[in-house]
């Protein structure tokens, strides 16, 4: 095989690669999302691709066992407890590391056969409080702007997003626009000092969760300083006249900035135009992030600074396939193609579609939810892809319990030996990223094609493989495709009835195109990259909503857990473990922690640290942390290391719109612990 252009399988940046079967990457010059850059990450790609540790055979118990044994009892597994306790008795967790391909016939086989909308992801944990936001504000979820509007903007403001560590492409890409205009501002707001902030003109060292208090105050300044667009909001935008009575009931001064600091952020954003509102997990994983999300685009309306060249608010996903899961429906309250599963119109025109037997009926259980289901019982069937919940779940001691409640549990996954491989009965071996072919899609809606160059190793086989073939032994019809671009042709064709019912995503064109040599393509397909720019929005009106939005009660934790990704780590490290390269950036899990807070607990540097049920972390003393929170890597888990596992210790809960985790928030007890 020769060179192929592929896509990295990490974040949701989507920079395209030229990957070879020697394990030789380079970034791909003519891909738009990097033009050439690549991250460390990416760079590494080729020193994990050995096949120490994969899985290479399906086991059931624990016994290595055949395909044709584990398949059946797969399906025969799940349709018994379909019959016995009904549809909403099984459930699937996926990822945003599967193609879309994949996601697509997972969540035609739930929803849309076995008739329960009990499926959903990773994805839940990375940016469900974005759609939420989104789908409030203009009616779906949809991402108004592209990775052009940074290299057009006047002024970038980086909400919650460590963009240097965890999207160092784009991050690279402002910093190579503020060298060319110097005159670009950056303004990144987080209550943590990190390496973005670096690339700072201003840094806004919030309190943790008092994001709605600052946009509020935004809001409340715009209108105080009419530097709103009155003929926007008449044209576009339904009455906004409770969103700014609740504005006026905030309180910027909970955000611990000072009188001046607010005015110089304030009068920098309202006397900029050209201004872009990057946001990422800081905003997302909250008991507010929807609410947050709004409070953004709030402002973002309030000035019609939105779907024009250098302007609007801008989300940033966490992984690679977050937004092509999000496209096929790919969350328990989501349809295919944007269609809103609560609307039995959307729901029918489907199951027309599709042709299929068993239509879900109404939105099923969020992670959270899913996992619960399975702790009291009512789960009795779980298949886990490409994920590790045991791990990645907050609270997730408690999650492995529930996955070893449930009576019949399946994860298919690259590797064999996982923490939630530990607790399943039946293990499938799946195809991995340089093996198997798809599309994914990445934070600017732009649909990129993963290409195989390497051969799958021992008995393995690509996820949309396994899930069809599972779907065939339940009996059903619908699955018999002949690899991924026939899924892609079905999907893509069933995209007009997005249109249809006056939605965004329309890929029909992509439909008859030639899939293996489909380049990279935004939607809307050849039409402007940017929604929004006729100031038509996606509610029945065409209009627009800024949301009401009251500041949260903020707590007072003993102390408040940050937590997030380092540079040169990827989730729970299955794969950028094996490379050594990354393995010398930060070799153990840390806590980083305000100098005041050191000397109160009495812990000196490289000391270790007790948190929450006693997990143990090495301590870094600084002062990019405010003094009562810390911060700690999400990375390390079971297989990885004996302490220092974050998601061990519970999260606060979730955000109720979105059911997103506040993996941010949890509250933990901290105390020196003395190894001797
Ligand atoms: Fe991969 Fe993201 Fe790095 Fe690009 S920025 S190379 S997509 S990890």
């Amino acid at each position: 095989m020769k060179q192929v252009r592929t896509t990295c399988p990490y974040c949701g940046v989507g920079c395209g690669i030229l990957a070879s079967p020697d394990g030789r990457i380079e970034g791909d010059p003519d891909h738009p999302a990097n033009f050439g850059r690549l991250c460390s990450k990416g760079s590494a790609l080729g020193e994990t691709l050995d096949i120490q540790g994969r899985l290479l055979a399906p086991q059931i118990g624990g016994r290595r066992a055949d395909w044709t044994a584990a398949l059946d009892l797969v399906a025969d597994r799940f349709t018994a407890a379909i019959s016995q306790h009904g549809p909403d008795s099984v459930a699937i967790y996926g990822s945003g590391q599967l193609l879309t391909e994949d996601y697509y016939v997972a969540n035609k086989l739930m929803k849309g056969y076995i008739g329960s909308a009990n499926i959903d992801t990773n994805s839940r944990l990375c940016m469900a409080s974005t759609v939420a936001g989104h789908k409030r504000a203009f009616g779906t979820d949809t991402v108004p702007g592209t990775y052009e509007d940074l290299d057009e903007a006047d002024l970038i403001v980086l909400v919650g997003s460590n963009l240097a560590w965890c999207h160092p492409v784009l991050y690279q890409r402002i910093a190579a626009a503020k060298a060319a205009r110097p005159a670009l501002r950056v303004v990144n707001i987080d209550p943590r000092m990190t390496a973005t902030s670096a690339l700072a003109d201003l840094h806004l060292q919030i309190k943790a969760d008092s994001d709605v208090a600052l946009f509020n105050g935004l809001l409340a300044h715009l209108v105080d300083t009419q530097a709103i667009d009155l003929d926007y909001l008449n044209n576009h935008v339904v009455v906004c006249r409770d969103a700014v009575a609740a504005a006026r009931q905030s309180d910027p001064r909970d955000t611990g900035l000072t009188p001046q600091t607010l005015q110089q952020f304030y009068q920098l954003w309202a006397g900029t135009p050209r201004v872009v509102t990057v946001y990422s997990q800081g905003v997302n994983q909250s008991t507010s992030g929807t609410d947050k999300v709004n409070a953004i685009i709030n402002c973002h309306l309030a000035t019609g600074r939105i779907g024009q060249p250098g302007m609007g608010p801008f989300s940033v996903t966490g992984q690679p396939n977050a937004m092509g899961g999000r496209e096929v429906g790919g969350l328990a309250n989501m349809l295919a193609a944007h269609l809103d599963i609560e609307d039995a119109d959307h729901r029918a025109a489907l199951q027309a579609a599709w042709q299929s037997p068993a239509m879900c009926t109404k939105p099923g259980l969020k992670a959270v939810d899913l996992f619960k289901a399975c702790a009291d019982g009512r789960i009795k069937a779980l298949w886990i892809m490409s994920t590790n919940p045991a791990v990645s779940m907050p609270d997730a001691p408690a999650v492995a319990d529930a996955i070893r409640n449930v009576p019949f549990t399946v994860l298919s996954d690259m590797m064999a030996r996982t923490d939630t491989g530990d607790c399943v009965d039946v293990l499938l071996p799946a195809a991995g990223w340089g093996e198997k072919s798809g599309t994914v899609t990445n934070s600017e809606r732009r649909v990129s094609r993963q290409r195989a160059f390497l051969p799958i190793p021992g008995e393995a086989r690509p996820d949309w493989q396994i899930i069809c073939d599972v779907a065939g032994r339940m009996g059903f019809d619908g699955f018999d495709f002949a690899g991924p671009a026939d899924i892609f042709r079905e999907y893509a064709a069933l995209t007009r009835l997005s249109r249809q019912f006056g939605k965004d995503l329309d890929l029909t064109p992509l439909a008859n195109a030639d899939y293996d040599a489909l380049p990279p393509t935004q939607w809307p397909v050849g039409q402007s990259p940017r929604f929004f720019a006729d100031g038509r929005f996606f509610h029945a009106d065409g209009k627009a909503r800024m949301i009401a939005l009251k500041t949260p009660a903020l707590t007072t934790p003993t102390f408040r857990l940050n937590t997030g990704r380092i540079r040169d780590q990827w989730h729970t490290m299955t794969r950028t473990g094996k490379s050594a390269t990354l393995g010398a950036h930060l070799a153990e899990p840390y806590a980083e922690i305000h100098p005041s807070d050191a000397t109160v607990l009495g812990v000196a540097p490289a000391d270790l640290l007790a948190l929450g049920d006693g997990q143990i972390f090495r301590v870094l003393i600084s002062d990019r942390v405010a003094p009562g929170t810390l911060f700690a890597p999400m990375h390390w888990t079971r297989q990885t290391a004996t302490s220092g596992l974050v998601n061990s210790i519970p999260a606060i809960g979730v955000d109720p719109v979105s059911g997103q985790p506040a993996l941010k928030g949890a509250q933990v007890t901290a105390t020196r612990f003395d190894a001797g």
